[in-house]
């Protein structure tokens, strides 16, 4: 009524005059209030309705006011809100059990951060300490977090403010056929050259000084590129055959995203150190971690590890996780996810590519979707440039968001990213409204 939409104004006002948001120009923003959640909707500031296909931060991956974790984060808040990390804690046990029960292989023993970019920080404190080396190589186009080892890591413009040269970071090409950096024309190729390419790399900043390679399983932000099986499988035999770590970033994939607990799975890969965050608690309750192979765990096992935070393993966001993880499989929302992918998503996409000429390419897997969009099919050109926004690109987003829809977009793509609950007939809903608005891109389609 009334109360709410006042309630709304005052609180953009607010926003306005006292928050200060992530990665903007604050005098330049205008920020959509959001007033309510649930399932796999939102409500904004003016009481409408929109469905989240962004599910957030690609983190809600249980939809929003899931009413087992709700009840469960209340039920650990009476019970006992916080421990020290240096206690042990009914929450944090059972949430690290059923962590260690889904991360692949060996990684048995998890320690946790507040967040993805903190877990990353551990992971390559870990590597160093372990291996006794310093350098840390991702790859571009990728995304590790906002604090510092983890910006410079990041292979994306936002790192570039924040490179004063110290980091340890070097960066190398992954494979991306669409927008191969080795002139690829297959699958097979591509693999073959990305492979060959780091192989380069490790050779020539010299492999007895790299601690660790960090992949996301599949990347997110960056523009989910599923990777080659072959590449995945080739680069943990090079890390193999160079003492180097292999640090699979699962922050944004895991946890169901993909249609597998972890986005790892689908490569038949296991990483030494795996960063997860977002999906744990569906970003219920902040918390992220780092799931330890035995390997690393035992540097440590009478060495101590020289790092830790107040909030490590946290009571709430324990209970959040273990509600959302019980969730998680007692309503089977992985293989929801899997089967929307693979029965809606994925040939819904596939198929409006065929009718829309601004589309270059749809490639993901879950509900975990890229649809890359461009001015000319032909030469590639994307929508907006790397790094940047575009008129055109706006417009879409707007349609999208006129006709009900909250999307996910990065520099020239939109991402389909619901949460893993969404039913088969919301993802049509969605997919329909993306379908129409799709029409102002290709009005910018050259010829
Ligand atoms: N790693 C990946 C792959 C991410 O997508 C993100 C966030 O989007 C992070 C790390 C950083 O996580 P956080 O924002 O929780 O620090």
């Amino acid at each position: 009524g009334a109360d709410v939409l006042e309630d709304a104004r005052t609180t953009y006002e607010l926003d306005r005059r006292h928050v200060f948001h992530s990665w903007s120009a604050q005098a330049e923003l205008d920020p959509m209030t959001i007033v309510g959640a649930e399932g796999s909707y939102i409500w904004d500031g003016t009481g409408r309705r929109l469905l989240d296909f962004s599910s957030q931060l690609v983190y809600t991956n249980i939809g929003h006011q899931h009413p087992a974790v709700v009840e469960a984060i209340q039920r650990q808040a009476a019970d006992l809100c916080t421990v020290a990390p240096q206690h042990a804690n009914a929450a944090r046990s059972r949430a690290a059990q059923l962590i260690a029960e889904r991360t692949p292989g060996d990684l048995d023993q998890i320690f946790f951060t507040n967040g993805g970019a903190d877990a990353v920080e551990h992971a390559v404190r870990m590597a160093r300490l372990h291996t006794g080396r310093y350098k840390v190589l991702s790859r571009y186009r990728s995304y590790h977090g906002g604090t510092d080892t983890a910006i410079n890591l990041t292979g994306d413009p936002r790192r570039w403010p924040n490179d004063y040269g110290s980091s340890g970071a070097v960066h190398f090409f992954g494979p991306f056929l669409y927008r191969s950096a080795f002139h690829s024309t297959s699958e097979e190729e591509e693999s073959a050259r990305a492979l060959e390419h780091l192989e380069q790399t490790v050779r020539l900043e010299g492999p007895e000084t790299i601690a660790a390679i960090v992949l996301e399983s599949i990347p997110g932000t960056a523009g989910i590129m599923i990777p080659p099986v072959s590449y995945m499988q080739g680069v943990r035999e090079l890390c193999d055959r160079h003492g180097i770590m292999f640090i699979a970033d699962e922050v944004m994939a895991g946890f169901g995203r993909t249609g597998r607990w972890f986005a790892i799975e689908h490569f038949d890969v296991v990483p030494d150190l795996l960063t997860f965050a977002k999906g744990v608690t569906s970003g219920y309750v902040p918390l992220g971690g780092v799931a330890i192979s035995r390997r690393i765990g035992e540097t440590f096992d009478h060495r101590p590890y020289p790092g830790g935070l107040t909030y490590s393993g946290h009571p709430l966001a324990a209970a959040a996780a273990v509600a959302t993880i019980e969730a998680m499989e007692a309503e089977g929302i992985v293989e929801n996810a899997r089967r929307i992918g693979e029965e809606v998503i994925g040939p819904r996409l596939r198929e409006m590519q065929q009718r829309h000429p601004s589309i270059g390419e749809v490639r993901g897997a879950g509900v975990f979707w890229a649809v890359e969009l461009v001015k000319d099919p032909v030469t590639r050109e994307p929508l907006a440039p790397y790094g940047g926004s575009s008129p055109d690109m706006a417009a879409v987003l707007a349609e999208c968001k006129a006709l009900g829809l909250l999307p996910f977009a990065n520099f020239n793509r939109i991402h389909v990213v619901p949460p893993c609950t969404i039913t088969e007939a919301e993802a049509r809903a969605g997919l329909d409204i993306l379908d129409r608005a799709l029409e102002t891109a290709d009005a910018a389609v050259a010829g």
